[in-house]
């Protein structure tokens, strides 16, 4: 693999870049391999990768029916944090912040990994009360949280309206300043990359059509390019978990929802923070492009369509310009969505399954890229060992069945309210 640096870009330079070896190779699929991951995303790409790189599995295929990134990965709205109240979550996603990180040095890949804080407003006495008992959780795991006033949040984002006249009145925040942003397609490819350069197979434009089992345990899989073997299967394909999962008869406490998310015309750096308000339900950054990248909720009815309707744009602009008034001049460049794969308690399922041989990776509801790196690094533990790591323990399929759920809202089994 050619390592990326100033002095390949120097040498490169001489050729007009006209000469730089492809990222990853495009192979045919073989016969079998010692395991199949399902889903080109970030998550089956970190996956394949932490199993060559942790676990010397290098035997291995990621199955992706598009192109790589063009699900949830390559659709999101980029945001990094790990703010999470319940043990579970917050030490899994603070392994995901470590790793992200050390990302560009480890894939040698600039993931473009900014660390510019994701601010929660509090818009009430009782919210703040709220976010001073998630930050202190935070901090009683090792994450940093801090607690603002009024006034810090005001200096620190002038554009945004502390005036009487807003409808939602800035009481304060929290914030988390090693979280951020990063650029998502690059995780997918530096993954990739990184991947491929150790052996795995990465094959795109072959969906799984098919997962073949005997005797309970799973053989291998049917694809539109032909049927492929393997002992070990793991899916990490997002909104179409509960499909994939129908294959071997299981059925998943999943939703597929569509979310929405929208840019703005791009312009010169005004917002150098993430700023997120659960009350009117929106999050918006700036990427480095110049955009304005903002967010909501939910469509709000299920469906597998990457996109969604006019009344949820509407929604989060109006959300948008309570906030930040000013933002009343741009104009929307560009909409989209993507399929989320909502779980009943708002936390993911990273197991082995009933199949033998069978692993799911799924259930990220609005919050997957965040975890991407800490997804595939537990996920892989679990492929090679046939066994959790601690950290995934537990995000069992079974917790639904036995009452363990991991409400990661407060708000219990409404996915909705996630
Ligand atoms: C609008 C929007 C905003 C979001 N904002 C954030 C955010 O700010 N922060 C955050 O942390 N998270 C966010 N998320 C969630 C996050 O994007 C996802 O949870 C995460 O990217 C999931 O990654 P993945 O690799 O599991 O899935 P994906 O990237 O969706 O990859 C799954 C892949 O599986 C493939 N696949 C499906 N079925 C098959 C099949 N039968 N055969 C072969 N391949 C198949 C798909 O083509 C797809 O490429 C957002 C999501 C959306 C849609």
């Amino acid at each position: 693999m050619t390592r990326y640096s100033i002095f390949s870009l120097a040498r490169n330079a001489f050729s007009h870049h006209e000469n730089w070896p492809k990222a990853w190779r495009s192979p045919e699929p073989k016969p079998a391999y010692d395991a199949i991951v399902i889903g080109g995303g970030g998550h089956g790409l970190s996956t394949a990768y932490y199993l060559a790189k942790n676990h010397g599995m290098t035997n291995v295929a990621v199955l992706e029916k598009g192109w790589l990134g063009g699900g949830n990965t390559g659709r999101n709205t980029t945001i990094v944090r790990s703010n999470y109240m319940h043990d579970a979550n917050a030490l899994f996603y603070e392994l995901a912040m470590k790793l992200w990180e050390g990302m560009s040095q480890d894939l040698n890949y600039n993931v473009m990994f900014s660390s510019r804080g994701v601010l929660n407003l509090a818009h009430s006495d009782s919210e703040l009360e709220r976010f001073a008992r998630r930050g202190n959780a935070m901090r009683l795991n090792g994450i940093d949280a801090e607690m603002m006033t009024r006034q810090q949040v005001l200096e620190m984002v002038p554009l945004l309206d502390g005036s009487a006249r807003n409808r939602f009145p800035i009481y304060g925040g929290m914030i988390q300043r090693r979280g951020g942003t990063a650029r998502h397609d690059a995780v997918a490819w530096g993954y990739a990359r990184a991947a491929d350069a150790r052996g795995v197979d990465i094959i795109q434009n072959c969906e799984v059509t098919g997962i073949k089992t005997e005797g309970g345990k799973v053989t291998g899989v049917e694809t539109t390019r032909g049927t492929i073997m393997a002992p070990k299967i793991g899916i990490a394909v997002a909104g179409h978990t509960s499909q994939l999962c129908e294959m071997v008869g299981i059925r998943t406490p999943i939703e597929s929802h569509v979310l929405q998310a929208m840019v703005s015309e791009p312009i010169k750096p005004i917002l150098d923070t993430v700023i997120t308000s659960g009350a009117v339900h929106m999050y918006i950054s700036q990427s480095d492009k110049g955009e304005l990248v903002m967010g909501g909720d939910l469509d709000g009815y299920n469906s597998f369509a990457q996109r969604g309707n006019p009344p949820i744009i509407e929604h989060v602009v109006a959300a948008v310009l309570t906030m930040f008034p000013a933002f009343s001049r741009l104009r929307l460049m560009r909409t989209w969505g993507g399929i989320m794969d909502m779980s009943m308690d708002g936390s993911p399922i990273i197991a082995k399954s009933p199949v033998e041989g069978f692993y799911i990776n799924g259930g990220w509801c609005y919050g997957g890229f965040k975890a991407t790196p800490g997804s595939g690094w537990v996920f892989a533990h679990t492929i090679a060992n046939d066994a959790p790591h601690k950290l995934n323990q537990a995000f069992t399929l079974e917790r639904f069945f036995s009452g363990h759920a991991i409400d990661a809202t407060g708000a219990g089994p409404v996915p909705g309210a996630h």
